[in-house]
């Protein structure tokens, strides 16, 4: 046994050996020029540049969810406080339907927050949240922000969010339509949906700056 490996480590000497390894070359020569050829493809269709994008998207997604979820969520409504959301997790909804997330009520327009960070998957309409937007975070969690009346410019699927990631505006599209204007907030695990008020915590209040007189310039020397 010893023997036949050590013959085969050796490296292979001879006309035949050279050929192989000329071949091997060629291979990866053409190896090299396809590459660059889908790369130039890429640039010209966009197309391949699209499906990279994805594939971007899935290795990111792919390494949150090996990590730990988060254990606070910022609350996605700056100046809401937890105390004023009324809790209405799993109350019926009709068709034997309950409620897979909790209501924050605000006024139109009133800027949404992304609770956690992670990487957007969804910016788009269903038939019940009308305008939502999915954000994927630690854990492989999906955040759902729903019933918005627009979401924020320049918002691509695939972009990395943060807790200060606006993310669109408060409204009342999909089945809120008729209701007062609120933000639905659902989390949904790989086993189904959790209640997110036991996670949601207060935003700071953001404090006002207080105007000082600028200090004299001293005189360099
Ligand atoms: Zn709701």
């Amino acid at each position: 046994m010893t023997r036949v490996s050590q013959s085969l480590s050796l490296k292979p000497k001879g006309p035949k050996a050279f050929l192989r390894r000329h071949v091997t070359k060629k291979r990866s020569l053409i190896a090299v020029i396809l590459s660059f050829a889908f790369l130039f493809l890429c640039g010209v269709t966009g197309a391949a540049g699209h499906m990279a994008d994805k594939m971007i998207l899935y290795m990111h997604v792919a390494r949150l969810y090996a990590r730990d979820p988060d254990t606070t969520l910022a609350m996605p409504l700056k100046d809401v406080k937890k105390s004023q959301i009324a809790n209405t997790w799993g109350a019926p909804r009709g068709e034997g339907r309950a409620h897979e997330g909790q209501d924050i009520f605000a006024p139109k327009g009133t800027p949404v927050l992304s609770a956690t960070t992670g990487y957007l998957v969804k910016i788009g309409e269903d038939n019940l949240g009308g305008h939502v937007v999915s954000v994927i975070g630690d854990g492989g969690r999906k955040y759902y922000y729903a019933h918005l009346d627009s979401f924020a410019p320049n918002l691509e699927v695939g972009d990395y969010v943060t807790r200060k990631t606006v993310l669109g505006y408060v409204g009342t599209t999909g089945n809120a339509d008729g209701t007062p204007p609120h933000l639905h907030f659902g989390i949904y695990t790989t086993t189904g949906a959790i209640n997110p008020l036991p996670l949601l915590v207060d935003r700071p209040q953001e404090k006002p700056i207080a105007l000082k007189p600028e200090p004299a310039k001293k005189k360099r020397r």
